[in-house]
């Protein structure tokens, strides 16, 4: 079985009914794209612009940009590409945007406000997007991190369709932005849900520190809720909703995620076969009844059992 499922490409992401659920990858550099395309991803769900910043003391330029992205989207022609703006401060410092010592990095100036602080990396960011969008036939879509107002989102949304990109969004990592999910969904064309750091907000807890890592699962039925706000909102606004955090690389976990509302997953390339495997076993009325089961727990060990045993049903 193994070397057939080697041989053959693997089907899309779909439930036991034929729903289609988009299974989609993580890429932190444009090299990664080819191992993701052999196991089955149908496009990128996230892709990590940080890479180009890190290695350097200053911002690269729109040239160096420019032929990263175009690298990366000549591999996924035809196929949705998700690129995240960079995501600068807390547990990805940048000595040229982060400058200033901030006490609690995490709630501090990271992701789209450090960019709005810094508006012209923003602007260069997105003018090198533009450029390789143009010179290429995938489906750019691009999105903020750590977007938290209805307000910033209304800005980031206006500013990168004003360099013509067409599909415009933002993570949903912070509970505020969940919670308003609804109003951040009338300015966005889709959200994708970072797990990592909507638990990391949702539980109070540096994802970074090991004395709190216990806080950090995504199964606490805290953040589940949360997922089901923005879930629900898509659907009432006729919007994708992603998920791009960790948490769609746990089979069980993606499946109660679809049950939440998400229509796609993205993960690590390394986990999409076990995650094809599972959502297919599972209608999209199973998904919900084991999401339901999981909401109506009071911790995360709970959850994940009342999904098991739900999932058995
Ligand atoms: C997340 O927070 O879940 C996410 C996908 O972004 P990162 O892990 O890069 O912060
Ligand atoms: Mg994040």
């Amino acid at each position: 079985a193994r070397e057939a499922e080697d041989a053959a490409p693997p089907e899309p992401g779909a439930l036991a009914d034929g729903t289609a659920v988009n299974l989609l990858a993580n890429l932190g550099k444009p090299g990664d794209a080819a191992d993701a395309v052999a196991r089955g991803a149908e496009g990128v769900g996230l892709f990590r612009t940080e890479f180009l910043f890190l290695s350097s003391a200053q911002a690269p330029t729109i040239e160096q940009q420019r032929a990263a992205y175009i690298e990366l989207l000549a591999a996924f022609e035809g196929k949705k590409v998700v690129v995240r703006l960079l995501d600068a401060g807390a547990d990805k410092p940048l000595a040229f945007l982060n400058d200033a010592h901030e006490e609690n990095p995490a709630l501090g100036l990271r992701g789209l406000r450090a960019l709005r602080a810094s508006e012209d990396i923003l602007r260069e960011q997105l003018t090198a997007l533009a450029e390789a969008d143009a010179a290429t036939a995938a489906d750019l879509w691009v999105m903020a991190p750590m977007v938290t107002t209805v307000e910033e989102t209304e800005y980031f949304t206006t500013l990168a369709k004003d360099y013509g990109l067409k599909t415009t969004g933002v993570m949903v990592e912070v509970p505020a932005s969940a919670l308003l999910a609804d109003q951040v969904l009338l300015h966005a064309d889709f959200a994708s849900i970072g797990t990592n750091d909507l638990t990391q907000y949702t539980m109070a807890a540096d994802r970074l520190l090991g004395s709190v890592a216990s806080f950090q699962d995504p199964w606490h039925p805290a953040v589940l809720r949360l997922v089901r706000e923005v879930g629900e909102a898509g659907a009432r606004r006729g919007k994708p909703v992603g998920i791009c955090g960790e948490a769609a690389a746990d089979p069980l976990l993606a499946v109660v995620l679809i049950g939440l509302g998400a229509t796609s997953l993205s993960m690590a390339p390394a986990a999409l076969a076990d995650v094809r495997r599972m959502i297919a076993t599972h209608t999209l009325d199973d998904a919900k009844r084991i999401a339901a089961a999981a909401l109506d727990t009071s911790d995360a060990d709970a959850a994940r059992e009342a999904a098991r045993s739900a999932a058995q049903r």
